[in-house]
Order: structure tokens, then sequence, then C-alpha cells
């Protein structure tokens, strides 16, 4: 490992903060808890913090990898053949494909890059019907907005559209000195679960996307004012949510309800009263 760390000069432009405490490497391995069985792919594997041990419970692992050199360096590992490999971005990886292939669910983990955190767990979110959970090392800043919730300075559209796909957990707090080269901000190890009974229902996600974009676009506006091109405040009432009621005070259950209502509305579905 450190060998290795010596053999290559971390990107910025590719997050490259590689994990170098073995309690912690070893307490994500345990939290993870692979199966032979299952699907398990790894995003980033980098110099292999997290990959070598996971090798060591597994037949076969796929990683996902951007940066060639990397992969150049774990080509000469001896766990090399157990790896199945895709060099490029994972923003771009077809999980759905991977999942007719291997006919399971996908269970996917990884110490993130945080500059594409966010973008990466909204781009999953897109194919979470195939994925079992998601277990990722993330900027604590980040863990918090998804879990965040109604009247928190954290909660935003992030916290909705996460809740309303998965049960999310912070499982482990990671501190900076894990990581080479050390990151300017604290870590957490969390768990997404997408919901197997879902506390929340909506017809269509990119209706409860777009209010939420209405919503936070000046989340201390009061709904009347921030969502007067979607709803009359007659609807507001009807649908007995407060219009006075700020973006970041409303649940992620009354996003959903309004999110129906739209979409009976421009289906013509109403019961007119
Ligand atoms: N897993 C290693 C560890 O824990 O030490 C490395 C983690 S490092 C924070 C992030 C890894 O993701 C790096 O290997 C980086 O090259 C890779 N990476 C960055 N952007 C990526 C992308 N868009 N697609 C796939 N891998 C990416």
């Amino acid at each position: 490992m450190t060998k290795n760390f010596k053999k290559h000069l971390p990107l910025k432009k590719y997050g490259q903060n590689f994990l170098i405490n073995k309690d912690t490497i070893k307490n994500i391995i345990k939290i993870i808890d692979p199966k032979t069985t299952e699907t398990l792919v790894e995003i980033g594997p980098g110099l292999a913090a997290l990959t070598k041990p996971m090798c060591e419970l597994l037949e076969e692992l796929i990683v996902i990898e951007i940066d060639q050199d990397l992969l150049f360096l774990l080509k000469k590992r001896s766990f090399y053949s157990k790896l199945i490999v895709f060099y490029q971005n994972a923003l771009s990886f077809n999980f759905l494909n991977l999942f007719h292939k291997k006919k399971q669910l996908i269970r996917i983990f990884g110490n993130l890059p945080y500059n594409i955190s966010t973008s990466l767990i909204i781009f999953l979110f897109k194919q979470i019907k195939v994925i079992q959970d998601m277990n990722f090392m993330l900027q604590k800043e980040v863990a918090e907005r998804l879990i965040s919730t109604p009247g928190n300075k954290s909660y935003g559209r992030l916290s909705i559209i996460s809740q309303y796909y998965c049960d999310i957990k912070i499982l482990l707090n990671v501190s900076p000195e894990d990581f080479r080269p050390i990151p300017k901000v604290h870590s957490v190890f969390i768990n997404l679960k997408p919901h197997t009974n879902s506390p929340y229902f909506v017809y269509n996600v990119n209706i409860l996307s777009a209010i939420t974009k209405d919503a936070f676009q000046n989340r201390r506006k009061i709904l009347r004012h921030s969502l007067k091109n979607l709803f009359s405040e007659k609807e507001l009432i009807k649908l007995e949510i407060n219009s006075n009621l700020r973006a970041e005070n409303v649940s992620v259950s009354q996003y959903c309800k309004l999110a129906n209502y739209l979409y009976k509305k421009s289906n013509n579905l109403l019961k007119i009263n």
C-alpha cells in the first residue's frame, strides 16, 4: 500500500484521497459484509485499500476506475485475476446492463471522489431498481444533507430526493488523518438502502424534482410565492399545506402530495367536487 502510494501522485481532479488507516478499512469491510454469491461493484478502487481486503472475501469483484495510471498499478497486484475492470467514468456506467447479465441486484461501494459524490448519488438513484444497497465514504457535510429533516439548515432538494429513494444511515465517523493526502473535510461512511416498503409514493419523480427546484430556488420564500407558477393558494389549502410555510419546513410526504396532485391535474385525473 505505502509502496504503491509512493508510485502514484494523487490527482486532485479525481478526488484522490486514499484510505490508509487499517482499522477504518477493517471496519468498512465489516459493515459491507460481502458474500461470495453477491454482485459487488467498487467505484474508484484507487490503490486498492478496500479492493484488496474485499478480494480476500470474494471470488469476483467489479471495479470502475477513471484513472488509467491506477489501473496500471492494479494490474500488478496478486488479486488482479479476481477483478472485472471497467476503465471508465462511473457517471456513465450502465448498472441495468450489469443487472441483466448477473441476474441479481447489485451492491455498490466506494470511498467516493468527493468532487462528484452528489452527482454520482443522483445518477445512481436513476438506476435504483437494480441496486441492493450502497455503502459510501462521503464528505460529512454531504451526508448530513442526505439525512437532514425539515427545519434544519442542511435540509434541501438532496435530502428530499434521497429520502424518497432510500433509508440512509451514517455508520462511521472518519477522521481526515485516515487519508493521504489529508483532506480539508471530515468524512463519514454511510449506508443507503432502497426502500422495500416505501413510506413515499409519487406517480412521477420528475414532478417531485421540479417542485422542489421551484421551492428551494429561494428557501426562505413562502410556498404561496415560490410555488405560485404551479399551485394556487386555493389548491394549497385544499391539499392542507400551509401556504405560509417555507421550503425548508415542508416534509418529504408533503412534497410527494404536491407532486401527485400536479400529476393528476396535468393528466386530468382530478375528481371534480
Ligand atoms: N478506493 C480508494 C481508497 O479508498 O483509497 C481510492 C478512493 S479515492 C477517494 C477516489 C477514487 O475514485 C480514485 O481512485 C479516483 O481515481 C476514482 N475516480 C474519480 N473520479 C471517478 C469517476 N468519475 N469514475 C470512476 N472513478 C473515479
